[in-house]
């Protein structure tokens, strides 16, 4: 395999991460401080920043306004931009807009493509998904209590959802209901497209996610769909596809989720060398001289370096075998590196000691905010359920024989 990276990416990377490190960490204590609504105006003087160095919305299609990189460019600019949590969205390919701009790029008719897709890749609005259900297991959505019923030329859609990433002042939201209940489980949902002003969108509330509620773009909705009534060609895809369409967003999406943990990971790796090289824990002696943390940097690496090629080869077969081909790759990371991030991040914030627990270093903010790396998009039971079930039945078969 040619790991080499071309002329182009590698300018692209450099000058992402000098951006990063010049204009972005320099903002993160706002981020303990102030609300995303409050930091606005400065980050959309950096996305126009952005925009005027040409590397705005990096893998969305250029004939939108993007730069069109393959998943495996894509992937090593998601490493970069990962470092810090405000990198993905100065960029413009942050989630959940970039899942939902695939698949309105793929699905989308004209009229939703030209209302919804193209100034979502601007950057002018923002979207959200809703599938997950407050008293159902998000984790087998099959079960799904939200209905999308047709009445006239609409659809009228009753449910309650919550974990809708960013529902607060999103322009409008993907939700996932049950359109053919009669359909075998896998085609009975829908995916429709939702204008937020809708009468019967109802924002319950941010949910207080480890003590923040978040606000904006940072932040986790409660939605009660009251009668909440929208003309049927919001419909997005053929009817009943939704978890088709669902498989399709979730599986690059796992491959620039994992990328950007391996940006975390790096980033928290960085500070644990720095501060086990600086700390002074005797006279003559500094936390580097320690075997143990000695230990722990190895570790650390060796997982990195593991993890990082594990994502890159999953995003190899995936852009050139295709999503089916490399489904067993993707369970493979999602599991895998989301270990891998919790691992690192919890060794910086040990070596750190009792500053590792305060909001002077971004480690706290690691610690509290990417744990959901282990949850969402597939919970790392089912991820793991699923690759053994695989294995075992190739074993199975080959005892047979
Ligand atoms: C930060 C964050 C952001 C999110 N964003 C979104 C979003 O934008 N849109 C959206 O729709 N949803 C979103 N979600 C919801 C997420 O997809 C669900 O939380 C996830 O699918 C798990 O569902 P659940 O919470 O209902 O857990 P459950 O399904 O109740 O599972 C609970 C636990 O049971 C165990 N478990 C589950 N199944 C099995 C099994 N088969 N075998 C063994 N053990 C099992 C696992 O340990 C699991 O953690 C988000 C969640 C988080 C935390």
């Amino acid at each position: 395999m040619d790991f080499t990276v071309s002329d182009k990416m590698q300018t692209i990377i450099e000058m992402m991460d000098e951006f990063v490190e010049k204009e972005l960490i320099p903002m993160e204590p706002m981020f303990f401080t102030q609300s995303f609504r409050e930091m606005l105006p400065e980050l959309n003087e950096k996305r126009q920043m952005v925009r005027q160095m040409e590397l705005w919305a990096p893998q969305h299609p250029p004939e939108y306004g993007g730069m069109g990189l393959d998943l495996v460019e894509f992937g090593l600019v998601s490493e970069s931009l990962g470092r810090c949590p405000l990198g993905h969205y100065v960029f413009g390919c942050h989630a959940p807009d970039a899942g939902n701009i695939e698949i309105l790029h793929l699905y989308g008719t004209d009229e939703q493509k030209e209302k919804y897709l193209k100034p979502l890749v601007a950057g002018e609005i923002r979207s959200c998904f809703s599938m997950t259900e407050v008293d159902l297991p998000g984790s087998n959505p099959v079960m799904m209590d939200t209905t999308a019923v047709k009445d006239g030329d609409d659809y009228v859609i009753n449910g309650q959802k919550w974990y809708t990433t960013a529902a607060d002042r999103a322009k409008f939201a993907i939700v996932m209901a049950v359109t053919n209940p009669e359909a075998p489980p896998y085609l009975r949902a829908s995916m429709v497209i939702v204008p937020t002003d809708t009468p019967g969108f109802n924002l319950v509330r941010n949910i207080s996610v480890m003590g923040h509620e978040g606000d904006d773009w940072a932040s986790h909705a409660e939605i009660l769909y009251q009668s909440c009534r929208v003309p049927q060609k919001n419909l997005l895809g053929p009817e009943g596809h939704g978890f088709v369409i669902a498989q399709e967003r979730l599986g690059p999406g796992r491959i620039h989720h994992c990328m950007r943990w391996i940006g975390i990971c790096n980033r928290a790796f960085g500070l644990m060398c720095s501060r086990a090289l600086t700390r002074t824990i005797s006279p003559d002696k500094t936390l580097a001289s320690k075997q143990i943390i000695q230990s722990w940097i190895a570790e650390s690496a060796a997982d990195i370096q593991a993890a990082k090629l594990m994502v890159l080869h999953a995003a190899w077969k995936m852009q050139n075998l295709g999503l089916k081909e490399a489904r067993e790759e993707i369970s493979l990371i999602k599991f895998f590196v989301a270990g891998v991030l919790q691992k690192v991040v919890d060794r910086a914030l040990q070596v750190h000691g009792g500053l590792g627990m305060t909001d002077d270093t971004i480690l706290s903010h690691f610690y509290r905010f990417e744990r959901a790396a282990r949850i969402y998009d597939g919970v790392d039971e089912v991820h793991k359920i699923s690759v053994a079930r695989r294995i075992l039945r190739e074993y199975e078969a080959k005892a047979v024989q």
